[in-house]
């Protein structure tokens, strides 16, 4: 007998797995390695950690680390694993990342209700129930057949991710609101607008330039033996802004910087040219730097993007990167139960359904398991409350606005703003806390 099949024996298909089979259902779960590896696991262990050994934050007045916690509420399984195999790390989550696996996969493989195969899916199974949970390094077939129910323009295998600053963080001494030609927000316009005379501009342009990269890893030269073969590593659509501005000195100033249709109403001119940012979450309190998916080194986004007329003291709320990422379109594609809307017996969980991190891959197959297993066992499913961390992430990927999707990963600003906000962001983050921990104790899980 088998109820339900999971793809995936990363982060986020362990963790389902073991959700479902716990809820009294028989699960195939399928690992391609190591037979097939990735480009960036080493080992054929299940729940590899790929990289940082980290889990990020343990204080739950910090979003991840709240995420950690309602998960621990949620009975997760990785969680218990990373509490097994902790390390010291101050206030960080590090695990020893051997005995991570080793208690993960010895827990899957003692379990009498599921089943390991260490096997390739390529094509996703038909009629039963699935759950996808393949990761970002999701092999060429299975990525194909992903295609084929997703349609080609929803599925993605680069991350060019465009930093995000705070709101309260700009000058709007400098920087105005405004969208092209008076469109959008007739009052004020949907963008924020930091202005360049010709001079900054150029200065700009050159520190772009010769800024210092991210080298590419291995993993990335691996997508020209993918879906994408022969393709050169960047796509034109959503080239790094420095490799942009390494092409032509004029380049940004006929692309993401170009000022047509935004006078700055101080001076009553057009400026020689204008970077927007657009807001990245629901509550406005986050906002992305328009077109600039950047794979500099952190240090140098911090010098050089300072140097935005606007964003002096700007405060980076995520980096820009690139890197192989596959992950869907989520927003309308999936719901908040991770369903694929036009056909809900199948499921996303982990970066393939545009969650990011670790623990937001590991909480996305935990919401994943208990779902498939409500749909199986014809109960309702459930919705994690939006006031939790889990809930509001599976809100943002299914409800964030499509065409600028980009994986999130648990931050306080994709929460409900709070009733009364206090002053020190610290006091906030156990605001958020506590609101979302209480929430969290009162659901009820089948
Ligand atoms: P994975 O953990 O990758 O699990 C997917 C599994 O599916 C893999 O074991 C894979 O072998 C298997 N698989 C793929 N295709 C098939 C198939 N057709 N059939 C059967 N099995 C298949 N996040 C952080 O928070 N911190 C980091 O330091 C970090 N570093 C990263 C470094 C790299 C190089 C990458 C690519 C991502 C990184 N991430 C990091 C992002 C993300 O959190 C991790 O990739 C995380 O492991 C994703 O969890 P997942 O369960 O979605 O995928």
């Amino acid at each position: 007998r088998c109820d339900l099949i999971v793809i995936g024996g990363g982060l986020a298909g362990c963790e389902a797995a073991w959700q479902a089979a716990n809820r009294n259902l028989k699960i195939k779960l399928f690992e391609m390695r190591p037979s097939l590896m990735t480009g960036a696991h080493e080992t054929g262990n299940l729940a590899e950690l790929v990289c940082s050994n980290s889990l990020g934050s343990n204080l739950i007045d910090r979003a991840s680390g709240l995420l950690k916690e309602e998960l621990r509420i949620c009975g997760s399984l990785l969680m218990k694993a990373a509490e097994k195999s902790k390390i010291p790390a101050g206030n960080a989550l590090a695990v020893d990342r051997n005995s991570f696996s080793q208690f993960v996969e010895s827990e899957l493989a003692s379990h009498p209700n599921i089943e390991i195969i260490r096997e390739e899916v390529k094509i996703i199974p038909e009629q039963i129930p699935v759950i996808l949970a393949s990761g970002p390094l999701t092999s060429k077939d299975l990525s194909e057949s992903i295609q084929s129910i997703t349609g080609k323009e929803n599925l993605f295998f680069y991350d060019a991710i465009a930093p995000v600053i705070t709101y309260d963080s700009i000058n709007f001494k400098t920087a105005y609101k405004a969208s092209r030609y008076g469109k959008g927000n007739a009052s004020e316009g949907d963008y924020i607008n930091c202005p360049f005379t010709k001079e900054e501009y150029y200065q700009f342009a050159e520190a772009l330039r010769t800024a210092e990269r991210i080298a590419l890893h291995s993993f990335e030269g691996e997508i020209d033996q993918g879906v994408n073969a022969g393709k050169e590593s960047y796509f034109e659509g959503c080239l790094p802004v420095e490799v942009l501005a390494n092409r032509n000195p004029d380049a940004l100033a006929f692309g993401p910087m170009r000022p047509v249709g935004l006078i700055d109403p101080r001076t009553n001119k057009r400026p020689y040219a204008v970077i927007q940012l657009r807001q990245d979450n629901l509550a406005g309190s986050l906002y992305n730097i328009v077109g600039f998916q950047t794979n500099l080194k952190q240090q140098e986004q911090n010098r050089v993007f300072h140097m935005i007329p606007g964003l002096e003291n700007a405060v980076f709320e995520r980096y820009g990167q690139m890197h192989r990422n596959t992950y869907i379109a989520s927003p309308g594609l999936i719901n908040e139960f991770l369903q694929l809307t036009n056909d809900q017996r199948i499921f996303f969980a982990g970066q393939l359904s545009g969650v990011e991190g670790y623990v937001g891959n590991i909480a996305s197959g935990l919401a994943a398991g208990i779902n498939a297993s409500a749909l199986i066992h014809q109960q309702p499913l459930v919705r994690f409350p939006d006031k939790t961390m889990i809930g509001a992430l599976l809100h943002y990927i299914s409800h964030a606005e499509k065409k600028h999707f980009q994986p999130m990963k648990a931050n306080f600003g994709i929460l409900p703003p709070l009733d009364d906000p206090s002053r020190s962001k610290q006091d906030r983050g156990q605001q958020y806390s506590a609101r979302s921990l209480e929430t969290i104790r009162k659901l009820i899980l089948p």
